[in-house]
């Protein structure tokens, strides 16, 4: 009788080196497949942990061939790898996520379309290419609001906040890209992330959503399970099943959400990969996001993500690495430190899953 799932001992490829691609091979090797990491040269944490490593760039069309040749199931840890390299690479596989996925998380206007489709309320927002168009969603916003470009922004990277007194000159001279967006600023409880992990037979595992203490745009601190009202744990769990169900979506996806006072969630953004605010995962629960991703991706069955105790997730960037000590102390703490070679300022450098209770 043939395996319901990926023999043991074949290659998982995972296109990217970053850390997640790191926790990613790792879960691999638990699991008894090996890894294959693609990535462009670099800074690249995954690769000392994997079975394998191609190093080439995301165009390097032979090298791809190599990569396709070389594995028996494809997924990825960075959303920003050119849809056409993911293309290629479905021609031969399924890639989880797919590239419509993808393609929609690459572009902030398009996410947001489909968010708001799937019956989740957006902050307004307007689609800006032009200093006019600048003036007139300031006038229309008429408050607050946050410039952030359209793609290729994570991080916090490439936003400001704007009150709206400001002159126009002064805006359009920071605005570096020839598109952004204007959104309009919200003013939030809180922010909860939720994670859904999906088959394409409609099979789905939702995990226990998290709470998000952001400093300057980057995640600093997750606390799971986030203290919610069931009505709102469940809301959330219905806008990303509905999302998924959208996107068609074949593997993970987080999405961040701010939480208003009315107990309303809106959506901020989504990330169809493994996410920071889930890291927990790896203690708290059976099934790790990492795990899952990788039962998804052989077609094992879903695994147990039922939470017994409460986490904190405490990222460690280059402004904190000087208290590793401290958790080093704390034998509730879990340390996990990624081994970038560079140690740039805001850099993901680690992280603690501390137990709280
Ligand atoms: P993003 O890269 O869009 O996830 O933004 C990073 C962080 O900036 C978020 O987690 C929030 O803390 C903050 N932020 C982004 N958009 C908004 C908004 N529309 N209103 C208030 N805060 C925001």
């Amino acid at each position: 009788m043939s395996s319901p799932y990926l023999k043991l001992g074949s290659t998982v490829g995972i296109l990217g080196g970053g850390q997640l691609g790191r926790m990613i091979s790792m879960a691999c090797s638990e699991l008894g497949y090996r890894s294959l990491i693609y990535c462009p040269e670099g800074d690249n944490p995954a690769v000392e942990v994997s079975s394998e490593k191609i190093i080439g760039n995301w165009n390097d069309d032979e090298l791809i061939k190599k990569f396709i040749s070389s594995v028996d199931a494809v997924t990825l840890e960075f959303e920003n790898i050119p849809i056409r390299t993911i293309k290629k690479v479905e021609k031969h596989f399924t890639v989880f996520p797919n590239s419509k996925v993808l393609e929609i998380a690459q572009y902030r206007p398009f996410e947001k379309k489909y968010a708001k489709d799937a019956g989740i309320k957006v902050p307004r927002w307007w689609l800006i290419n032009s200093k006019q168009e600048l003036v007139n969603a300031i006038f229309q916003l008429d408050g607050p609001g946050i410039l952030k470009t359209t793609s290729l922004g994570y991080d916090g990277k490439g936003q400001f906040k704007i009150l709206g007194n400001e002159k126009i000159e002064d805006i359009w001279s920071k605005i570096e890209s020839n598109e952004v967006i204007l959104e309009e600023f919200i003013d939030f409880k809180t922010e909860v992330s939720f994670l859904i992990c999906r088959k394409n037979n409609n099979e789905i595992c939702i995990f226990p959503p998290t709470e998000n203490i952001h400093q300057n745009g980057i995640l600093q601190k997750s606390k799971a399970p986030a203290e919610l009202p069931e009505e709102i744990w469940l809301s959330g769990a219905a806008h990303i099943s509905r999302l998924a169900d959208k996107l068609s979506l074949n593997g993970l996806m987080a999405v961040e959400f701010f939480l208003l006072d009315n107990g309303e969630l809106v959506f901020n953004e989504i990330a169809p990969r493994p996410h920071n605010s889930f890291h927990w995962t790896m203690d708290g629960l059976l099934s790790s996001q990492f795990n899952q991703l990788i039962r998804c991706v052989v077609g094992m069955p879903f695994g147990n993500v039922s939470i017994i105790n409460k986490w904190e997730m405490i990222n460690i960037l280059s402004e904190n690495y000087q208290d590793i000590p401290n958790y080093i102390l704390d034998n509730n703490s879990k340390i996990y430190i990624y081994n970038k070679q560079s140690i740039k300022t805001k850099r993901k450098l680690g992280h603690i899953n501390r137990l709280l209770s």
